[in-house]
């Protein structure tokens, strides 16, 4: 459909919007809403308050067993070097989730003296290469891909030598901030009452879900395959289902991880430098007309706490 070598050598940004749209013309079903996947960052299973590491696993797979869906997990080679984290990795593989490539260190690649990133990947690599459903993605630590043009481009060659493509968010947001509040909650009062802080997750995710879609349709001309960014932690585990829910009550439909990285858009490689954060934001900065609504960094905690201060949580 089309030129492959092409599509690796970096798509222009009128290419990304033309061909998502001949392949939207060519699905005879028709979707109402957004659609996204939900991709899951930096897997951890040390014990934690309310939980501990396998039950917040449990949690997360029965969660995306319920809503029949294939997630896609970004793993940190640290955090699952060890015995008991394979099997966890193991069953998430074996419910057919995908599993790609976070780096081992979770190392900024975004600075101003960039490590060896290759080295970092494969590393890593080497851990994933007996799950079945490992797949060729990589995303980038804190989403920096480089501050420089030449630093961003030696990153895109490392993946390409690799044959690793980007594994974008689209739907950027603080859900980890909620997380450390919450978990500094539950230090100073255990018995906190933990509804209100799946109150403000659900809320926030979706208002950023909706400035992402939003931004996009302008940017593009239509609503891409969405990919959400959570983290496996214990809002995650607490509150995916509440998440879903909302995500459905307001009209999201959530799809397969494959399905999305699958669009056209997800091979895109924006001509800006530092280039950093959703990949929504990264096409609107390249575009040019979307500075006014562009803050940087897209999303951080200080944006959410004077909210989570207000409400005590
Ligand atoms: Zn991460």
């Amino acid at each position: 459909m089309f030129d492959r070598r092409h599509v690796l050598g970096g798509l222009t940004f009128a290419s990304v919007a033309v061909m998502s749209r001949s392949v939207q013309a060519g699905n005879v079903t028709t979707q109402a809403g957004p659609r996204f996947a939900v991709t899951i960052d930096d897997f951890r299973f040390e014990d934690g308050p309310q939980q501990n590491g396998a039950a917040r696993h449990r949690a997360i797979l029965d969660a995306l067993s319920a809503a029949g869906i294939q997630a896609a997990g970004l793993v940190t080679g640290k955090h699952i070097d060890n015995v008991e984290a394979g099997s966890h990795l193991a069953a998430w593989s074996e419910a057919g989730h995908a599993i790609g490539n976070h780096t081992y260190s979770h190392a900024y690649y975004g600075g101003s003296d960039p490590g060896d990133l290759g080295a970092d990947i494969d590393r890593v690599a080497v851990l994933l290469a007996a799950y079945t459903t490992q797949r060729p993605w990589f995303r980038f630590p804190y989403l920096a891909e480089g501050r420089t043009v030449e630093f961003r481009d030696r990153m895109r060659g490392v993946l390409r030598d690799r044959g690793l493509r980007n594994a974008h968010v689209t739907i950027d947001a603080s859900d980890w901030y909620v997380n450390q509040r919450l978990l500094e909650r539950l230090a100073r009062d255990p018995g906190a009452d933990i509804t209100p802080y799946g109150d403000y997750l659900v809320q926030h995710l979706l208002g950023r879900a909706a400035f992402y879609d939003g931004l996009a349709r302008e940017v593009l001309g239509y609503s891409p395959l969405h990919t959400l960014l959570i983290h496996h932690n214990l809002t995650t585990a607490l509150f995916l289902p509440r998440i879903l829910e909302g995500f459905r009550a307001a009209g999201w439909t959530a799809v397969d991880a494959d399905t999305v990285f699958a669009h056209p858009i997800y091979q895109a490689q924006p001509d800006i430098a530092p280039a950093a954060h959703s990949l929504i934001w990264q096409l609107a900065k390249a575009d040019g007309r979307f500075e006014a609504r562009l803050r940087s960094p897209g999303e951080d905690g200080p944006y959410e706490k004077p909210a989570m201060d207000a409400l005590g949580l």
